[in-house]
């Protein structure tokens, strides 16, 4: 799922879309331009067997188009195979807004974005990322009824962010299982990564349990605040990576397990929200498990928030949506028995009961 190309100059050689190395088999990808608005986004439909597309918008301030078109590539496959695994009827999506969301974004060009969003007719639905809001869902809302994530005072599930939280923890509690043959985390040391809108609540199930949370965060006073708030340790250290640790769980950004840190780790087990976080799946999935390490996928163990705004097109309630949560604790545990019984990765696991759900439904569809 990462195929990482960072250097411009290589992207432009090849073939601008279809020879993307993160081009895999996307049905479709439309470039939206208002030049009143100054909106520039992309979205991409990796894939719709399973059902709609749904996937966030993120607006970010790439360095380039190339990086957007790459980002979008990646993120709507990835999206693909987290709803897949989770069993939604949900095909894969995601857009990006180019630009810096702090500075750029307007309710105009929110406004004109949902436009593009409903003249798609549903094939791709969206939600809030990284530099959207619920409010902006709001607003996308009154433009098309093709969107996610609205706030519970217009009817939508509100913040996913708990949610998502409360499946890494479950995610976690298998990993321990599995690892350590206990799910309990009563006493054992675990270090969070990010203690942002997942990080905060997932210290919060941990500590209650009896768990020794370590926090690091690149906002000092946010990382001194959730320590004081439940009970946590902050990190002091420079090196997260080599901290002596049960559990490791990435909460921040992307691609924190790469060549510089892979052979660092001591913790046996990761689990965490953050997504893509093998830079490279198949190199640095292949070393974890090779060292041992019980890596618990990202991409299902964060798939909460996407079980949480699956409610509002399917209509359950948010109590339905935790118990759907709830599940990532025994599909974490099949994905680790399938990776064991096949000598493979977790990820390649996952990956593989994922594709072979596409397939069936896909067979399932072209007999109906
Ligand atoms: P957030 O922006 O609220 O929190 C991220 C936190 O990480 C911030 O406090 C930030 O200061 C900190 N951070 C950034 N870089 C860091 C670094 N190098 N070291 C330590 N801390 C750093 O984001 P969030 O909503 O809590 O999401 C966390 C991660 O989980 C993201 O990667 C996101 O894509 C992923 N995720 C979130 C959801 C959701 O429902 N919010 C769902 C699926 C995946």
């Amino acid at each position: 799922m990462n195929l990482e190309i960072t250097n411009p100059a290589e992207l432009q050689k090849m073939d601008p879309v279809f020879g993307q190395l993160s081009f895999d088999n996307h049905e479709q990808i439309v470039f939206c331009h208002d030049k009143y608005t100054g909106l520039k986004a992309i979205i991409g439909i990796h894939n719709t067997v399973m059902g709609p597309a749904l996937g966030g918008t993120r607006m970010w301030k790439y360095n380039n188009e190339w990086e957007a078109l790459n980002d979008v590539l990646r993120l709507s496959r990835g999206m693909t195979y987290k709803s897949a695994i989770t069993g939604l009827n949900l095909g894969g999506g995601k857009a990006v807004i180019i630009g810096d969301s702090k500075l750029d974004k307007t309710p105009e060009m929110i406004t004109k974005f949902g436009e593009y969003v409903n003249s798609l007719s549903g094939r791709y639905i969206t939600a809030e990322d990284v530099g959207t809001t619920t409010a902006d869902m709001d607003r996308i809302h009154e433009v098309t009824p093709f969107v996610t994530g609205i706030s519970e005072e217009k009817g939508g599930s509100g913040n996913p962010s708990p949610v998502t939280a409360y499946g890494v923890y479950m995610g976690m509690k298998a990993a321990a299982k599995y690892q350590f043959g206990s799910e309990s985390l009563a006493g054992k040391k675990i270090l969070v990564q990010g203690t942002g809108h997942v990080g905060e609540t997932l210290v919060e199930y941990i500590t209650k349990e009896g768990g020794i949370v370590y926090v690091s965060d690149i906002n000092y006073s946010r990382k001194e605040e959730v320590a004081k708030k439940y009970g946590a340790i902050v990190f002091e250290g420079d090196d997260i990576y080599g901290a002596d640790v049960d559990i490791y769980s990435p909460c921040a950004l992307g691609a924190t397990i790469n060549n510089d840190t892979v052979y660092k780790i001591k913790a046996k087990v990761i689990a965490g929200a953050a997504n893509n976080q093998l830079a490279v799946e198949e190199i640095h999935g292949k070393i974890l498990r090779e060292r041992g390490i019980a890596y618990a996928p990202d991409f299902l163990i964060n798939a909460g928030g996407i079980i949480n705004v699956y409610g509002e097109i399917v209509k359950y309630s948010k109590e339905e949506a935790m118990r759907r949560t709830e599940n990532i604790y025994n599909t974490t545990l099949e994905i680790f028995k399938h990776a064991d019984s096949k000598a493979i990765t977790t990820q390649q696991a996952a990956m593989e009961i994922a594709e072979a759900r596409i397939e069936q439904r896909k067979k399932e569809n072209a007999n109906k």
